[in-house]
């Protein structure tokens, strides 16, 4: 066993290494890492930054964008919030588009589109996203031309913009709430006074409602000018042809005369320490946060910067892992925590710690997490510690490595973006699998202890924060805050231990079972094998990724199989199993056992069946199998862990009501099914009572100890040959103990008639409106997509009409679905979040859109956009392992031939507008549904 995996892993080192003969030679320190050679970056001469790749993943799309070294920082005090609103007016109308034609087209493209959804602007960029399809030249010529408008042909007409102003208000009226009103005090604190606390992106009310348009077209002319721009091209196109298509689209542009100097705002220096507490009695968690001192730090594009880098990477791994470790004790001092060093904003960066408060409150916190740094500072990391982060590293690199020709367009152009804005070196995947090589063995423990020493400092300057509801004792005050981290670091602190580690899972693999079966299915593309204890497995080698191998299984059972009495031992059996881990390893040693290997597996109970899933590079597959075997055969029993794990979960429960959402989609909830108790609602603390652990670990053995009737999937980069016998070793062996495998009815139904309910939470002028229509349907993978079309042709009308029209939300719409279990249902659901005098024009408006439909059907072009959408989903999808295996299962659990998988595009031509306006009367049923308003408080 160990001896193949031994093999796997030479293999992979010695293509590595024929590889890399051809790689360029490494740099020197002083060196600036070299461009990809698989991207042509150039600037045209009017200063547009270009950047166009040939890539063929995925197959016939390009990915488009432009980036702007603009965004809200650059706003005039009469224009806070027009960065933001110049891009929603991006799609308002421009020199080759009219208002409404921009989105029009693209969904006839099958791009589902839409401002915010294809954009976004933050303090110092604002970036556009475009991917289209390449069949047609036109396509391309046409996105381009998108493009272009964008960089120089926004319209902003009066009456465009007077329109946009409720969309962009309901846009911020979303953003209100408990987070917002404590960020308004926190951010002058936070970025200490500078330029970024007066600039956030969704700006100020008063100027979004009254700002004259002279003001937002003058955002546009000072700032969407070739110099700060660039264009993206990524993906299925000759890269000679994208070069011409730039030049001819942006060559163009011109620069203004007396350009304003695009300036960078800076955060001044903190100079004293600072406490700061913030209450709000509706925020669903107490945080503590310390921000150690801000410091200006550009990006260093020398190959010495890379190292700094890396070393930077290795102690924040081995920071996190300490800090996580410390939530593992009975009496944890946080729910959750971090610390490392991170960017702040473009040139600067922070060490800083964060912890997620238990009813400790922020004292044991503020110990643990000064301490951990203070003894990460005075002593460093242990040697195998370190040798455990930087196996785990190499692993990622020779991953990325091995996926480097399969890689998405999108996530090379996530690398240009950062290149763009902030000078991130992009040397390239070859190239960096090198430099990880030649440099990773070499970082020295005293290397990476000095870097972490220079990174946390010892006493000054630091800011630090509590906020939340903090309702379990008086708050402190600023200065207690302080005092209380003076007295942590007054604390002494010792080393800790060095602790080997066992480098495999199982020292002897169990005696193999054997394949007793084999068939082959030709049009899947899939063996499925049966083994000598009946136990079934489907293998789908695929060559979509080269290092991805993923793993499910399932069949019936579930929750549903326990009394009521069970009902919470029954939901947290699996998720306390994962807590204490698999033979006498925590999920810490765990970790550690496993380090630098690719590899994660757990079991789950569902409601109504039992799974187990994971994933695996290649090479790590067998580990993968032994990890499974371990965690279904050999859970481990540790009360320590059990009873951290129910203190956190209780921590966390005391306040998560407090939000006004989670009350409202509770009501949803118990309004919906009566109130029954398996319906699962917002945990609360006293739920956690009832979980025992002798119960829940009999509930985990009674399901996972036994492997009958299960069908294991494994779809990705595997090798059958190399796999069979491992599957002999691990699964053919699992016990298949005689348990039920058929799931029970629990008896959870809807409500029938119109029942209407009221919620009043939150200090806010927001509400929330949900209706949701539900009742038996008729299942088959047809109704499936007509109900699927109802909903997606509603979308687009309730986005048209009471977005678009009436200004009266920014998100929201509706979803649905038909189902086959535990009895055939529908549920289709509108969400719209408005304004409370808004509700019942919300209400009005689009049960009117409902019953034209009702009446009408849905427009033709509606339908043709929605399957245009789905075709092109459906095209990458079925290249994407994930895709598969959950297609796989799905198939298995409605009971559909996998064969059908195959079918959707004849399923998906076959739906009609008359089919749609037939489901919109089927499951529109003005007479049964349960409809729960959201309202503000009194007073
Ligand atoms: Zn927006």
């Amino acid at each position: 066993m160990k001896l193949s995996s031994f093999k796997l892993a030479t293999a992979a080192a010695l293509l590595g290494a024929s590889l890399l003969a051809h790689a360029a030679p490494l740099p020197a320190p002083g060196d600036t890492l070299p461009v990809a050679p698989h991207v042509k970056v150039g600037k045209l001469p009017n200063g547009l930054t270009y950047y166009i790749q040939r890539n063929g993943r995925p197959e016939k799309r390009l990915e488009l964008r432009l980036v702007v070294k603009a965004g809200s920082i650059l706003e005039d005090e009469d224009q806070l919030g027009l960065a933001h609103f110049t891009e929603h007016m991006a799609f308002n109308g421009s020199t080759h588009f009219k208002r409404h034609e921009l989105v029009s087209y693209l969904q006839s493209i099958g791009v589902k589109f839409g401002r915010d959804l294809n954009a976004y602007t933050s303090f110092d960029q604002t970036v556009y996203m475009l991917p289209i399809p390449t069949d047609s030249k036109e396509a391309v010529e046409k996105g381009f031309l998108v493009l272009e408008d964008w960089a120089s042909g926004i319209t902003f007409n009066d009456e465009d913009i007077e329109s946009e102003r409720g969309i962009v208000l309901e846009e911020l009226r979303m953003g209100k709430g408990a987070s917002d009103r404590m960020n308004q005090v926190l951010y002058p604190k936070l970025f200490n006074g500078s330029r970024y606390a007066e600039r956030l992106p969704i700006g100020k009310a008063d100027v979004l409602r009254t700002f004259k348009p002279e003001a937002i077209r003058r955002f546009y002319r000072d700032w969407y000018r070739p110099d700060l721009m660039a264009v993206m091209v990524v993906g299925d196109i000759d890269p000679a042809e994208a070069e011409k298509l730039v030049k001819a689209h942006f060559g163009k542009l011109k620069n203004p005369a007396n350009a304003r100097p695009r300036e960078y705002a800076a955060i001044p220096e903190r100079k004293t320490d600072e406490g700061l507490v913030i209450t709000d009695r509706e925020a669903p968690a107490d945080v503590l946060y310390i921000r150690y001192p801000i410091v200006p730090q550009p990006e260093d594009p020398t190959y010495a910067g890379y190292r700094r880098d890396l070393v930077e990477k290795l102690y924040g791994a081995m920071l996190s892992q300490r800090i996580m470790e410390l939530t593992q004790q009975a009496d944890p001092p946080f729910i959750q925590g971090g610390s490392g060093t991170g960017k702040v904003v473009r040139g600067y960066r922070s060490f800083s710690a964060t912890a997620l408060l238990g009813k400790g409150g922020h004292v044991p916190a503020i110990n643990a997490l000064v301490q951990e740094g203070e003894r990460a500072r005075q002593f460093g990391f242990t040697a195998s510690e370190l040798d455990r982060a930087k196996k785990t590293m190499l692993r990622n690199y020779e991953r990325m490595y091995a996926e480097r020709d399969k890689t998405d367009s999108a996530a090379f152009v996530a690398e240009y973006i950062r290149n763009f804005l902030e000078g991130e070196p992009m040397p390239g995947m070859q190239n960096e699998y090198a430099y990880a090589q030649a440099l990773v063995p070499g970082i020295t423990l005293e290397e990476v202890n000095a870097a972490v020493r220079a990174a946390i400092p010892s006493d000054d300057k630091k800011l630090v924060i509590l906020m939340g509801a903090l309702k379990d004792r008086a708050p402190p005050t600023g200065t207690e805050l302080l005092a209380a981290i003076d007295q942590a670091h007054r604390q002494t602190v010792t080393a800790r231990e060095d602790k080997a580690y066992a480098s495999s899972l199982l020292d002897k693999p169990p005696a193999p079972g054997r394949i007793v079966a084999e068939q082959e299915n030709k049009a899947l593309g899939t063996t499925e094998l049966t083994l000598s204890n009946g136990v079934k497995v489907v293998l789908k080698p695929t060559d979509f990724r080269n290092d991805q191998v993923l793993m499910s299984a399932v069949r019936f059972g579930g929750q549903s199989l326990f009394g009521d009495a069970d009902i919470f031992n029954a939901r947290y059996a699996s998720a306390l199993a994962a807590q204490m881990g698999a033979l006498n390893y925590s999920p810490a040693d765990l970790q550690k056992v496993l380090a630098g290997k690719s590899v994660s597996a757990g079991a789950t109970l569902s409601d109504l069946s039992d799974n187990v899933s994971g994933s695996a590079g290649s090479a790590d597959i067998e580990t993968l199998l032994q990890l499974i075997h371990v965690k279904l055969t050999q859970p481990r029993r540790d009360e320590m862990l059990f009873n951290s794990f129910i203190a956190r979960q209780r921590d966390m429960a005391r306040n998560a009501l407090a939000r006004p959402e989670a009350e409202f989609s509770d009501t949803v909830r118990t309004t919906l099914y009566g109130d029954h108790p398996r319906v699962a609602r917002t945990p609360r603390p006293e739920d956690f009572d009832k979980v025992q652990l002798d119960r829940v670990q009999q509930i985990y053995r009674e399901r996972f100890a036994s492997a009958k009737g299960m069908t294991f999937y494994f779809v990705g980069s595997v090798d059958a040959a190399k796999l069979k016998p491992l599957l002999a070793t691990y699964l053919a062996t699992l016990p298949v103990g005689d348990i039920p495998v058929a799931y029970r009815d629990t008896g959870v139904r809807p409500v029938r008639g119109v029942v209407k309910k009221e919620v009043r939470r939150g200090k806010e002028p927001k509400s929330n409106v949900s209706i949701t229509f539900t009742g038996d349907a008729a299942f088959s993978q047809a109704e499936q997509l007509r109900m699927q079309a109802l909903v997606e042709v509603l979308n687009i009308k309730l986005t048209e009409v009471l977005r678009e029209q009436l200004g009266l939300i920014y998100g929201g719409g509706a979803s649905g679905g038909v189902g086959k279990l535990p009895y055939p249902n529908y549920s289709v659901a509108l969400a719209l979040p408005c304004g409370p005098e808004n509700v019942d024009r919300v209400i009005a408006a689009a049960f009117a859109e409902i019953r034209k439909l009702q009446e009408n059907g849905p427009a033709a072009a509606d339908l043709a956009k929605v399957k245009q959408s789905w075709l092109t989903s459906h095209r990458r999808a079925l290249r994407e392992n994930a895709f598969w295996i959950g297609q796989l299962q799905a198939a298995q659990l409605n009971g559909f031939a996998p064969e059908s998988i195959l079918g959707f595009e004849e399923r998906a031509a076959a739906v009609t507008p008359a089919d749609v306006q037939a489901a919109a009367q089927r499951y529109f049923d003005f007479d049964n549904y349960v409809q729960v308003v959201l309202y503000p408080e009194a007073g």
